[in-house]
Protein backbone atom coordinates (compact mmCIF):
# COMPACT_ATOMS: atom_id res chain seq x y z
CA UNK A 1 0.00 0.00 0.00
CA UNK A 2 2.98 1.93 0.15
CA UNK A 3 4.05 2.44 -3.51
CA UNK A 4 4.87 5.96 -4.77
CA UNK A 5 2.70 7.28 -7.35
CA UNK A 6 5.86 7.75 -8.90
CA UNK A 7 7.19 4.60 -9.44
CA UNK A 8 4.52 4.45 -12.35
CA UNK A 9 5.90 7.08 -13.87
CA UNK A 10 9.38 5.13 -14.34
CA UNK A 11 8.60 2.14 -15.05
CA UNK A 12 8.76 0.36 -17.64
CA UNK A 13 5.46 -0.83 -19.72
CA UNK A 14 5.89 -4.45 -19.34
CA UNK A 15 6.73 -3.82 -14.93
CA UNK A 16 3.93 -1.33 -15.34
CA UNK A 17 1.20 -3.85 -16.10
CA UNK A 18 1.97 -5.93 -13.15
CA UNK A 19 2.50 -3.04 -10.81
CA UNK A 20 -1.55 -2.04 -11.70
CA UNK A 21 -2.28 -5.28 -10.97
CA UNK A 22 -0.61 -5.83 -8.14
CA UNK A 23 -2.04 -2.85 -6.46
CA UNK A 24 -5.23 -3.22 -8.28
CA UNK A 25 -5.12 -6.68 -6.71
CA UNK A 26 -3.66 -5.80 -3.45
CA UNK A 27 -6.00 -3.63 -3.05
CA UNK A 28 -9.50 -5.14 -3.61
CA UNK A 29 -7.96 -8.05 -1.39
CA UNK A 30 -6.76 -5.37 1.32
CA UNK A 31 -9.32 -3.13 1.18
CA UNK A 32 -12.25 -5.02 0.74
CA UNK A 33 -12.01 -8.73 1.79
CA UNK A 34 -10.63 -7.80 4.94
CA UNK A 35 -14.26 -6.72 6.22
CA UNK A 36 -17.12 -8.93 6.59
CA UNK A 37 -19.18 -8.66 3.33
CA UNK A 38 -22.08 -6.93 4.42
CA UNK A 39 -25.87 -5.90 2.68
CA UNK A 40 -25.89 -3.90 -0.18
CA UNK A 41 -26.56 -0.50 0.99
CA UNK A 42 -29.66 1.55 -0.84
CA UNK A 43 -27.57 3.93 -2.69
CA UNK A 44 -29.58 7.11 -2.37
CA UNK A 45 -28.16 10.08 -4.60
CA UNK A 46 -28.61 13.34 -4.06
CA UNK A 47 -28.81 15.15 -7.75
CA UNK A 48 -28.18 18.52 -8.22
CA UNK A 49 -30.48 20.31 -11.07
CA UNK A 50 -28.02 20.16 -13.94
CA UNK A 51 -28.28 23.87 -14.90
CA UNK A 52 -27.41 24.88 -11.35
CA UNK A 53 -24.82 26.98 -10.34
CA UNK A 54 -21.51 25.54 -8.59
CA UNK A 55 -23.52 26.16 -5.57
CA UNK A 56 -26.47 23.57 -4.63
CA UNK A 57 -29.45 24.99 -4.32
CA UNK A 58 -31.55 22.40 -4.99
CA UNK A 59 -30.96 19.15 -3.35
CA UNK A 60 -33.44 16.53 -4.39
CA UNK A 61 -32.78 13.06 -2.59
CA UNK A 62 -33.54 10.49 -4.90
CA UNK A 63 -33.36 7.01 -4.22
CA UNK A 64 -32.00 4.74 -7.34
CA UNK A 65 -30.94 1.31 -7.45
CA UNK A 66 -27.57 0.97 -6.84
CA UNK A 67 -27.06 -0.65 -10.70
CA UNK A 68 -27.67 2.97 -12.21
CA UNK A 69 -24.42 4.42 -10.93
CA UNK A 70 -20.84 3.42 -11.88
CA UNK A 71 -20.24 3.81 -7.81
CA UNK A 72 -21.94 0.82 -7.10
CA UNK A 73 -20.77 -0.55 -4.10
CA UNK A 74 -21.37 -3.75 -5.46
CA UNK A 75 -18.74 -4.03 -7.60
CA UNK A 76 -15.26 -5.24 -7.34
CA UNK A 77 -12.29 -4.25 -9.38
CA UNK A 78 -12.73 -7.56 -11.51
CA UNK A 79 -15.85 -6.83 -12.10
CA UNK A 80 -16.44 -3.26 -12.54
CA UNK A 81 -17.53 -2.33 -16.28
CA UNK A 82 -15.06 -0.87 -18.64
CA UNK A 83 -17.27 -0.37 -20.43
CA UNK A 84 -20.76 1.00 -20.53
CA UNK A 85 -23.07 -0.05 -23.26
CA UNK A 86 -25.70 1.28 -25.01
CA UNK A 87 -28.87 -0.73 -23.20
CA UNK A 88 -32.56 0.20 -24.62
CA UNK A 89 -33.15 0.95 -28.11
CA UNK A 90 -34.70 4.11 -26.29
CA UNK A 91 -31.44 5.93 -25.84
CA UNK A 92 -30.85 6.41 -28.96
CA UNK A 93 -32.99 8.60 -31.19
CA UNK A 94 -33.53 6.56 -34.85
CA UNK A 95 -33.04 7.56 -37.98
CA UNK A 96 -35.60 8.27 -40.46
CA UNK A 97 -35.65 5.59 -42.66
CA UNK A 98 -35.37 6.91 -46.51
CA UNK A 99 -36.90 5.59 -49.17
CA UNK A 100 -36.52 2.24 -47.57
CA UNK A 101 -39.59 0.05 -46.64
CA UNK A 102 -42.54 1.62 -45.11
CA UNK A 103 -42.81 -1.36 -42.84
CA UNK A 104 -39.15 -0.45 -40.85
CA UNK A 105 -40.10 1.92 -38.83
CA UNK A 106 -42.38 -0.42 -36.88
CA UNK A 107 -40.19 -3.39 -36.84
CA UNK A 108 -38.84 -4.91 -33.53
CA UNK A 109 -34.57 -4.81 -33.82
CA UNK A 110 -33.30 -7.59 -32.79
CA UNK A 111 -30.24 -8.18 -31.28
CA UNK A 112 -26.77 -10.57 -31.99
CA UNK A 113 -24.01 -11.16 -30.54
CA UNK A 114 -20.65 -11.69 -32.42
CA UNK A 115 -19.28 -15.02 -31.29
CA UNK A 116 -15.50 -16.41 -31.71
CA UNK A 117 -14.76 -16.69 -35.14
CA UNK A 118 -17.90 -14.83 -36.81
CA UNK A 119 -17.17 -13.47 -40.31
CA UNK A 120 -19.77 -10.34 -41.06
CA UNK A 121 -20.73 -12.61 -44.27
CA UNK A 122 -21.11 -15.29 -42.41
CA UNK A 123 -23.08 -13.60 -39.93
CA UNK A 124 -25.44 -12.05 -42.59
CA UNK A 125 -25.94 -15.60 -43.98
CA UNK A 126 -26.99 -16.96 -40.85
CA UNK A 127 -29.78 -14.28 -40.95
CA UNK A 128 -30.50 -15.91 -44.20
CA UNK A 129 -29.55 -13.00 -46.40
CA UNK A 130 -27.50 -13.48 -49.65
CA UNK A 131 -24.00 -12.33 -50.10
CA UNK A 132 -24.70 -9.61 -52.07
CA UNK A 133 -26.06 -7.77 -48.85
CA UNK A 134 -22.74 -8.24 -47.03
CA UNK A 135 -21.24 -6.27 -50.32
CA UNK A 136 -23.62 -3.49 -50.15
CA UNK A 137 -23.22 -2.91 -46.35
CA UNK A 138 -19.18 -2.79 -47.04
CA UNK A 139 -19.88 -0.73 -49.95
CA UNK A 140 -21.57 1.72 -47.97
CA UNK A 141 -19.60 1.59 -44.96
CA UNK A 142 -17.53 4.64 -44.03
CA UNK A 143 -14.42 1.70 -43.58
CA UNK A 144 -14.44 -1.41 -43.70
CA UNK A 145 -12.72 -2.23 -40.31
CA UNK A 146 -16.33 -1.06 -38.68
CA UNK A 147 -17.71 -3.87 -40.54
CA UNK A 148 -15.25 -6.69 -40.60
CA UNK A 149 -13.33 -6.18 -37.51
CA UNK A 150 -16.17 -7.20 -35.60
CA UNK A 151 -15.27 -8.62 -31.73
CA UNK A 152 -16.18 -11.45 -29.76
CA UNK A 153 -19.24 -9.95 -28.01
CA UNK A 154 -19.79 -7.08 -29.88
CA UNK A 155 -23.57 -6.39 -30.02
CA UNK A 156 -25.05 -6.33 -33.74
CA UNK A 157 -28.89 -5.30 -34.52
CA UNK A 158 -30.85 -5.03 -36.93
CA UNK A 159 -34.35 -5.40 -39.04
CA UNK A 160 -36.06 -7.78 -41.07
CA UNK A 161 -39.05 -7.44 -43.06
CA UNK A 162 -41.99 -9.39 -43.95
CA UNK A 163 -40.37 -10.43 -47.40
CA UNK A 164 -36.87 -11.33 -45.39
CA UNK A 165 -34.87 -8.68 -46.14
CA UNK A 166 -32.84 -7.00 -43.53
CA UNK A 167 -33.59 -3.18 -43.44
CA UNK A 168 -31.68 -1.70 -41.11
CA UNK A 169 -28.42 -2.91 -38.95
CA UNK A 170 -26.82 -0.83 -36.46
CA UNK A 171 -23.04 -1.33 -35.56
CA UNK A 172 -21.66 0.18 -32.30
CA UNK A 173 -18.67 1.76 -32.62
CA UNK A 174 -17.39 2.30 -28.98
CA UNK A 175 -19.27 3.59 -26.43
CA UNK A 176 -20.09 7.02 -28.05
CA UNK A 177 -20.72 5.75 -32.24
CA UNK A 178 -23.75 4.04 -33.34
CA UNK A 179 -24.18 3.57 -37.35
CA UNK A 180 -27.37 2.59 -38.63
CA UNK A 181 -27.59 1.15 -42.03
CA UNK A 182 -30.78 1.15 -43.95
CA UNK A 183 -31.83 -0.32 -46.99
CA UNK A 184 -32.67 1.75 -49.88
CA UNK A 185 -35.26 0.67 -52.62
CA UNK A 186 -32.30 -0.07 -55.12
CA UNK A 187 -31.36 -2.41 -52.26
CA UNK A 188 -28.23 0.15 -51.52
CA UNK A 189 -27.39 1.17 -47.94
CA UNK A 190 -26.83 4.54 -46.48
CA UNK A 191 -25.68 4.70 -43.39
CA UNK A 192 -25.95 7.56 -40.13
CA UNK A 193 -23.65 8.19 -37.68
CA UNK A 194 -24.76 8.83 -34.39
CA UNK A 195 -23.58 10.34 -31.76
CA UNK A 196 -24.48 10.05 -28.21
CA UNK A 197 -23.63 13.60 -26.15
CA UNK A 198 -21.32 13.42 -23.88
CA UNK A 199 -21.80 15.70 -20.60
CA UNK A 200 -19.57 16.13 -18.16
CA UNK A 201 -20.37 16.50 -14.44
CA UNK A 202 -18.44 16.67 -10.95
CA UNK A 203 -19.56 14.13 -8.59
CA UNK A 204 -19.20 14.64 -4.66
CA UNK A 205 -18.29 11.91 -2.02
CA UNK A 206 -18.26 11.96 1.86
CA UNK A 207 -18.08 9.72 4.08
CA UNK A 208 -16.63 8.23 7.75
CA UNK A 209 -14.38 5.36 8.62
CA UNK A 210 -16.21 2.43 10.11
CA UNK A 211 -14.37 -0.54 9.48
CA UNK A 212 -11.88 -0.87 6.73
CA UNK A 213 -11.51 2.82 4.78
CA UNK A 214 -12.36 0.24 1.72
CA UNK A 215 -15.23 -0.59 3.10
CA UNK A 216 -16.13 3.09 4.18
CA UNK A 217 -15.28 4.60 0.45
CA UNK A 218 -17.80 2.10 -0.52
CA UNK A 219 -20.74 2.57 1.27
CA UNK A 220 -20.01 6.34 0.51
CA UNK A 221 -21.11 5.21 -3.31
CA UNK A 222 -17.20 5.43 -4.74
CA UNK A 223 -16.17 2.69 -7.19
CA UNK A 224 -13.37 0.56 -6.54
CA UNK A 225 -11.38 1.74 -9.16
CA UNK A 226 -11.40 5.38 -7.73
CA UNK A 227 -10.86 4.15 -4.70
CA UNK A 228 -8.12 2.41 -5.81
CA UNK A 229 -6.92 5.44 -7.30
CA UNK A 230 -7.55 7.60 -4.40
CA UNK A 231 -5.57 5.27 -1.92
CA UNK A 232 -2.55 5.48 -4.56
CA UNK A 233 -2.74 9.12 -4.53
CA UNK A 234 -2.73 9.40 -0.58
CA UNK A 235 -0.23 6.36 -0.51
CA UNK A 236 2.64 8.37 -0.17
CA UNK A 237 1.55 10.37 2.89
CA UNK A 238 -1.11 8.05 5.16
CA UNK A 239 0.37 4.78 6.42
CA UNK A 240 -3.25 2.74 5.81
CA UNK A 241 -2.34 0.58 8.68
CA UNK A 242 -1.63 2.74 10.92
CA UNK A 243 -3.67 5.83 10.37
CA UNK A 244 -6.54 5.07 9.92
CA UNK A 245 -9.56 5.40 12.52
CA UNK A 246 -12.77 4.81 13.22
CA UNK A 247 -14.44 8.33 12.88
CA UNK A 248 -12.19 9.85 10.22
CA UNK A 249 -13.56 11.29 7.27
CA UNK A 250 -12.98 11.89 3.70
CA UNK A 251 -14.01 13.41 0.70
CA UNK A 252 -13.68 12.74 -2.90
CA UNK A 253 -14.78 14.89 -6.18
CA UNK A 254 -14.61 13.10 -9.64
CA UNK A 255 -14.91 14.64 -12.74
CA UNK A 256 -16.92 11.83 -15.08
CA UNK A 257 -18.19 11.73 -18.73
CA UNK A 258 -21.75 10.58 -18.64
CA UNK A 259 -23.59 9.29 -21.99
CA UNK A 260 -27.15 10.16 -21.07
CA UNK A 261 -28.17 8.35 -18.04
CA UNK A 262 -24.71 6.23 -18.25
CA UNK A 263 -21.84 6.89 -15.99
CA UNK A 264 -18.72 6.27 -18.12
CA UNK A 265 -15.52 5.37 -16.73
CA UNK A 266 -13.62 8.44 -18.10
CA UNK A 267 -13.09 9.41 -14.40
CA UNK A 268 -10.71 12.07 -13.23
CA UNK A 269 -9.95 12.45 -9.19
CA UNK A 270 -9.90 16.26 -8.88
CA UNK A 271 -9.75 16.28 -5.08
CA UNK A 272 -9.00 13.65 -2.28
CA UNK A 273 -9.10 14.96 1.14
CA UNK A 274 -8.66 12.97 4.18
CA UNK A 275 -9.19 14.17 7.35
CA UNK A 276 -8.40 11.88 10.55
CA UNK A 277 -7.33 12.14 14.02
CA UNK A 278 -3.51 11.04 13.12
CA UNK A 279 -3.09 12.76 9.90
CA UNK A 280 -4.48 15.23 7.48
CA UNK A 281 -3.83 15.36 3.49
CA UNK A 282 -5.64 17.37 0.66
CA UNK A 283 -4.68 16.10 -2.77
CA UNK A 284 -6.10 18.03 -5.92
CA UNK A 285 -5.08 17.55 -9.49
CA UNK A 286 -3.44 20.13 -11.28
CA UNK A 287 -3.31 20.52 -14.77
CA UNK A 288 -0.12 18.61 -15.23
CA UNK A 289 -2.24 15.85 -13.97
CA UNK A 290 -0.15 15.33 -10.72
CA UNK A 291 -1.58 15.56 -7.76
CA UNK A 292 -0.59 18.64 -5.12
CA UNK A 293 -1.40 20.33 -1.61
CA UNK A 294 -3.69 23.09 -1.90
CA UNK A 295 -0.54 24.96 -1.82
CA UNK A 296 1.05 23.55 -4.85
CA UNK A 297 3.96 20.98 -2.77
CA UNK A 298 3.54 17.75 -5.29
CA UNK A 299 2.67 14.62 -2.86
CA UNK A 300 4.65 12.43 -4.94
CA UNK A 301 7.77 11.06 -4.03
CA UNK A 302 11.01 11.83 -6.41
CA UNK A 303 13.07 8.96 -4.02
CA UNK A 304 11.43 5.62 -3.72
CA UNK A 305 10.79 4.39 -0.32
CA UNK A 306 12.10 0.72 -1.37
CA UNK A 307 14.32 -0.43 -4.39
CA UNK A 308 11.80 -3.03 -5.48
CA UNK A 309 8.05 -3.44 -6.09
CA UNK A 310 7.37 -6.63 -4.67
CA UNK A 311 6.24 -6.69 -0.97
CA UNK A 312 9.02 -8.36 1.06
CA UNK A 313 9.53 -9.20 4.54
CA UNK A 314 12.03 -6.47 6.32
CA UNK A 315 14.51 -9.08 8.41
CA UNK A 316 16.61 -6.89 9.96
CA UNK A 317 16.31 -3.19 10.42
CA UNK A 318 18.20 -0.36 10.73
CA UNK A 319 19.97 -0.01 14.04
CA UNK A 320 23.09 1.61 15.18
CA UNK A 321 22.97 0.11 18.98
CA UNK A 322 22.77 -3.47 17.77
CA UNK A 323 24.37 -5.96 20.45
CA UNK A 324 25.94 -8.23 18.72
CA UNK A 325 24.80 -11.61 21.14
CA UNK A 326 27.85 -13.66 20.98
CA UNK A 327 30.47 -10.87 20.83
CA UNK A 328 28.91 -8.55 23.47
CA UNK A 329 30.16 -5.44 21.04
CA UNK A 330 28.01 -3.07 19.31
CA UNK A 331 27.94 -3.58 15.69
CA UNK A 332 25.67 -1.07 13.86
CA UNK A 333 23.33 -2.02 11.18
CA UNK A 334 23.83 0.60 8.74
CA UNK A 335 21.04 -0.70 6.46
CA UNK A 336 17.81 -2.85 5.99
CA UNK A 337 17.77 -6.36 5.53
CA UNK A 338 14.44 -8.06 3.21
CA UNK A 339 14.45 -11.79 2.59
CA UNK A 340 14.13 -12.18 -1.05
CA UNK A 341 14.60 -14.93 -3.50
CA UNK A 342 17.85 -15.15 -5.34
CA UNK A 343 17.14 -13.10 -8.57
CA UNK A 344 14.82 -10.68 -7.70
CA UNK A 345 14.91 -7.44 -9.16
CA UNK A 346 16.62 -4.38 -7.36
CA UNK A 347 15.59 -0.56 -8.69
CA UNK A 348 17.10 2.48 -9.20
CA UNK A 349 15.23 4.44 -6.10
CA UNK A 350 15.75 7.28 -7.48
CA UNK A 351 17.78 9.19 -10.53
CA UNK A 352 21.35 8.84 -10.14
CA UNK A 353 25.00 7.75 -11.00
CA UNK A 354 26.63 4.55 -10.29
CA UNK A 355 29.60 5.42 -8.52
CA UNK A 356 31.18 1.47 -7.41
CA UNK A 357 30.49 -1.72 -7.93
CA UNK A 358 32.77 -4.71 -7.23
CA UNK A 359 33.02 -7.95 -4.65
CA UNK A 360 33.93 -7.60 -1.04
CA UNK A 361 34.35 -10.53 1.32
CA UNK A 362 31.37 -9.21 3.48
CA UNK A 363 29.06 -7.23 1.31
CA UNK A 364 29.16 -9.73 -1.34
CA UNK A 365 28.43 -8.11 -4.90
CA UNK A 366 27.47 -4.86 -4.07
CA UNK A 367 26.49 -1.34 -5.82
CA UNK A 368 26.80 2.43 -4.68
CA UNK A 369 24.52 4.87 -6.24
CA UNK A 370 24.94 8.04 -6.20
CA UNK A 371 21.76 10.36 -6.10
CA UNK A 372 22.61 14.17 -6.44
CA UNK A 373 24.62 15.76 -4.45
CA UNK A 374 23.49 14.41 -0.69
CA UNK A 375 21.86 10.93 -1.07
CA UNK A 376 23.84 7.61 -1.69
CA UNK A 377 22.41 3.84 -2.08
CA UNK A 378 24.39 1.06 -1.62
CA UNK A 379 23.14 -2.87 -2.22
CA UNK A 380 24.76 -5.62 -0.91
CA UNK A 381 24.81 -9.82 -0.86
CA UNK A 382 23.71 -9.32 -4.83
CA UNK A 383 23.93 -12.00 -7.24
CA UNK A 384 24.18 -10.10 -10.45
CA UNK A 385 24.88 -6.60 -11.20
CA UNK A 386 23.63 -5.51 -14.54
CA UNK A 387 25.06 -1.45 -14.72
CA UNK A 388 28.38 -0.36 -14.64
CA UNK A 389 30.37 2.65 -12.77
CA UNK A 390 29.83 5.82 -14.12
CA UNK A 391 26.27 4.99 -15.80
CA UNK A 392 23.72 7.54 -15.30
CA UNK A 393 20.51 5.67 -14.24
CA UNK A 394 16.91 6.33 -13.91
CA UNK A 395 14.44 5.81 -11.11
CA UNK A 396 12.73 2.68 -11.45
CA UNK A 397 15.66 1.25 -14.01
CA UNK A 398 16.78 -1.85 -12.98
CA UNK A 399 20.28 -1.79 -11.29
CA UNK A 400 21.37 -5.98 -9.93
CA UNK A 401 19.59 -9.15 -9.44
CA UNK A 402 19.50 -10.00 -5.34
CA UNK A 403 21.86 -12.43 -4.24
CA UNK A 404 23.44 -14.83 -1.41
CA UNK A 405 26.95 -13.74 -1.79
CA UNK A 406 29.42 -12.16 0.72
CA UNK A 407 28.52 -13.18 4.56
CA UNK A 408 25.09 -13.83 4.36
CA UNK A 409 22.75 -16.23 6.93
CA UNK A 410 20.32 -16.54 3.84
CA UNK A 411 19.53 -14.99 0.43
CA UNK A 412 18.47 -11.14 1.25
CA UNK A 413 19.02 -7.72 -0.02
CA UNK A 414 20.95 -4.98 2.51
CA UNK A 415 19.83 -2.00 1.61
CA UNK A 416 21.88 1.35 3.07
CA UNK A 417 21.09 4.58 2.24
CA UNK A 418 23.38 7.44 3.13
CA UNK A 419 22.80 11.23 3.91
CA UNK A 420 25.86 13.28 3.07
CA UNK A 421 27.91 10.27 3.47
CA UNK A 422 26.22 9.24 7.13
CA UNK A 423 23.62 6.21 7.22
CA UNK A 424 20.19 6.39 8.12
CA UNK A 425 17.17 4.40 8.03
CA UNK A 426 16.28 4.29 4.95
CA UNK A 427 12.95 3.71 6.27
CA UNK A 428 12.14 6.29 8.10
CA UNK A 429 14.61 9.18 6.12
CA UNK A 430 12.54 11.74 4.67
CA UNK A 431 13.29 11.56 1.06
CA UNK A 432 12.99 13.95 -1.78
CA UNK A 433 9.64 15.00 -3.05
CA UNK A 434 8.96 15.89 -6.79
CA UNK A 435 7.59 19.38 -8.06
CA UNK A 436 6.60 22.80 -6.68
CA UNK A 437 4.22 24.22 -8.79
CA UNK A 438 5.63 27.71 -9.04
CA UNK A 439 4.82 31.01 -10.93
CA UNK A 440 1.36 31.21 -13.11
CA UNK A 441 1.07 27.42 -12.49
CA UNK A 442 0.94 27.98 -8.73
CA UNK A 443 -1.39 31.38 -9.30
CA UNK A 444 -3.91 29.36 -11.29
CA UNK A 445 -3.54 25.87 -9.18
CA UNK A 446 -4.14 27.89 -6.02
CA UNK A 447 -7.35 29.77 -7.31
CA UNK A 448 -9.05 26.87 -8.89
CA UNK A 449 -8.23 25.07 -5.39
CA UNK A 450 -9.90 27.91 -3.13
CA UNK A 451 -12.91 27.13 -5.19
CA UNK A 452 -12.88 23.75 -5.20
CA UNK A 453 -11.97 22.98 -1.65
CA UNK A 454 -15.08 25.50 -0.94
CA UNK A 455 -17.24 23.43 -2.69
CA UNK A 456 -16.03 20.32 -1.87
CA UNK A 457 -16.45 21.48 1.57
CA UNK A 458 -19.82 22.48 1.37
CA UNK A 459 -20.99 19.40 -0.23
CA UNK A 460 -19.36 16.97 1.96
CA UNK A 461 -20.94 18.81 5.29
CA UNK A 462 -24.19 18.53 3.41
CA UNK A 463 -23.49 14.34 2.52
CA UNK A 464 -22.25 13.88 6.08
CA UNK A 465 -25.53 15.26 8.16
CA UNK A 466 -27.67 13.41 5.59
CA UNK A 467 -26.00 10.50 6.50
CA UNK A 468 -26.93 8.98 3.46
CA UNK A 469 -25.02 6.36 1.15
CA UNK A 470 -25.00 9.23 -1.51
CA UNK A 471 -23.17 11.54 -4.00
CA UNK A 472 -23.54 15.22 -5.30
CA UNK A 473 -23.66 15.53 -9.02
CA UNK A 474 -22.86 18.70 -10.40
CA UNK A 475 -23.01 19.63 -14.37
CA UNK A 476 -20.14 21.25 -15.68
CA UNK A 477 -19.44 23.40 -18.77
ZN1 LIG B 1 22.17 -6.11 6.45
Amino acid sequence: MRLPQSYLHRLRRRHLATLVGVVVLVTAVVEFYSSKPQAMPVSHTIVLAPSQAPVASQVALTSKPATDTATSGQQTASQEPQDFDFQTDDELPLPKPTGAHNTAPTLDWSSYTVQGGDSFSAILSSWSQPYTVAQEILKAAPSADLVEKLNPGDELDYKIDGSGDLVALRIRDGLRVNYIFTRQTDGQYHYEKIEKPVERYQEYFAGTVDGTLGASARKAGLGSKVIAQCIHILGNRIDFARDVRKGDTFTVVVERDWLGDTPTQDVRILLVEYHGKRKQVVAMRADDGHYYTPTGNSLELAFMRYPFYHHYRLTSPFNLHRLNPVTHRYAPHYGTDFGMPVGSHIYAPADGVVVKTGHQRYAGNYVAVQHGRYFMTRYFHLSKILVHRGEKVKMGQILALSGNTGRTTGPHLHYELLYQGHPVNAMTASLPRHRQLRGTALAKFEANAKVLLAEAHQNSTQLLASNSHGYIRQRIQ
